[in-house]
């Protein structure tokens, strides 16, 4: 990505000082393909993808036209599509698992597949990976029945239909890091697709960053409390993380770290790089791994040790999820694609390139980001060391906030690698992230003390 503008966001005590103005410089070639997002694209894929007529699980694998063997098919062709304009650099496969047996959700051993698209970076010293995920499968009420009309064209034909689409377009573009787009199965049995990816993501030691899992992104209408909303979405981020050694926990402990986890700064970094490229969407962070007692896709990652949220809907409706396609008492019931509001279904795809897009074109994360911890001082110095790996940064930004905020509300940009602040580490949070000429900025790093004195 070359002779972009500079990228600079000041985010000026929003919350204290109500009216401050924000500065935002939006990188073109960002832009553009956030802009090149197609609402009537995403409605195709959709009603494509119910057409199916069920991808449960259980359903047959062997017909052309109906069930969860014709849906991964499509998917795998409709990204392989994408291969010519990406110069060889999008490879599309099946990763195939057993899953199923004695005490488990599905009962008889069965194999399921994952398709898996690999958009290869474009510097082969960066081993950075980047991923977005979302479901291929789907139910109705019974979920031991994979012959019955399972239309989930909201959960989650609406977030593979986003895959789809950022395929089609970032494929066609060249980043540092590597992005992989999947479309998981086994869901609807228990993020058995996911888990798969996680565990060999865990033993093969990827330089996995960032997780997204997108599941539901396409109800914009609340059952019972007839809501509507498709100006907002939430991100879910774990607070104290899945995976957490006791040494883990007790750094946590000592900077008070608890709404700074890994996730929890991937989100955050997700509000401020979406709302940047997307108008019209308010991305609300959520402080719960996902909704109250529920996991998603992204879980299994987390507990493996990675950074991973999940972007959903702001209001869900009951009357959709899981039913059985019916009409009762004039009300409709199940999850069909008419009732997908497409264009929210585009915004929410916004936010997940542009984030995606940022952060592959970013330069490494600063390494070993300290806070001094030696003598007392109503002053903070953090200080840092440039990445090894990938290309340099131009600079770093270091973010701030008051402990009790949710957002990170100042960002400075310093040159040095290192830097003394007037403001005392007991009642302000900390943190730094690289950024290169063009503005792209890296995942957030939350310091660690140290007593090393940097000169
Ligand atoms: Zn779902």
């Amino acid at each position: 990505m070359k002779n972009l503008v500079l990228t600079i966001v000041f985010s000026l005590f929003l919350t204290s000082i109500a009216f401050a103005q924000t500065t935002i410089n939006r990188d073109p070639e960002i832009k553009q393909m956030v802009d090149e997002i197609s609402k009537d694209n995403i409605e195709l894929y959709v009603r494509k993808l119910v057409s199916f007529k069920t991808r449960h699980n259980l359903s047959t694998q062997n017909d052309s036209n109906l069930g969860i063997g014709a849906a991964w098919n499509w998917i795998k062709s409709e990204m392989e599509k994408s291969i010519p304009a990406s110069n060889g650099r999008l490879s599309v496969e099946f990763m195939n698992y057993k899953t199923g047996g004695e005490k488990q959700r599905i009962k008889n051993e069965i194999e399921l597949k994952n398709v898996i698209a690999t958009l290869k970076g474009n510097d082969p010293s960066d081993t950075r990976i980047f991923l977005v995920s979302a479901h291929l499968d789907s139910r109705a009420f019974d979920n031991s029945d994979g012959n019955i009309t399972a239309p989930g064209a909201n959960d989650d034909a609406s977030g593979i239909a986003a895959i789809l689409e950022m395929v089609r377009i970032m494929s066609k573009k060249e980043f540092s890091g590597t992005i992989i787009f999947t479309a998981v199965s086994g869901e609807e049995h228990g993020l058995l697709g996911a888990a798969h990816i996680a565990s060999i993501a865990k033993t093969e030691n990827w330089n996995l960053v960032a997780m997204l899992n997108n599941d539901m992104i396409g109800n914009s209408g609340s059952s019972e409390t007839l809501l509507n909303d498709n100006m907002r979405v939430r991100v879910f981020s774990e607070g104290v993380p899945a995976f957490e050694t006791k040494q883990m926990a007790r750094a946590r402990a000592f900077s008070s770290a608890e709404n700074d986890g890994k996730a929890r700064q991937l989100a955050r970094y997700i509000k401020e790089i979406g709302e940047r490229y997307v108008d019209q969407l308010t991305v609300t962070l959520i402080y719960r791994n996902d909704r109250f007692g529920r996991g998603g896709d992204h879980t299994p990652f987390c507990k493996e040790g990675f950074t991973a949220v999940r972007i959903c809907e702001f209001n869900e409706n009951y009357d959709r999820t899981h039913q059985v396609v019916r009409e009762e008492n004039g009300i409709h019931y199940g999850d069909t694609p008419e009732f997908v509001d497409y264009e929210y279904v585009r915004k929410n795809a916004g936010i997940n390139l542009a984030t995606l897009a940022n952060l592959a074109s970013a330069p490494y994360a600063p390494q070993n980001v300290g806070i001094q911890m030696a003598g007392l001082s109503n002053s903070t110095s953090l200080s840092w060391e440039e990445p090894e790996n990938g290309k340099k940064p131009n600079g770093y930004y270091v973010l701030i906030r008051e402990t009790y905020q949710p957002l990170w509300e100042r960002k400075i940009f310093v040159k040095d690698t290192q830097i003394t602040l007037p403001y005392s580490k007991d009642n302000y949070f900390f943190a730094v992230q690289s950024v290169d000429v063009d503005g792209h900025e890296s995942e957030i790093i939350f310091p660690s003390p140290t007593r090393k004195n940097k000169n």
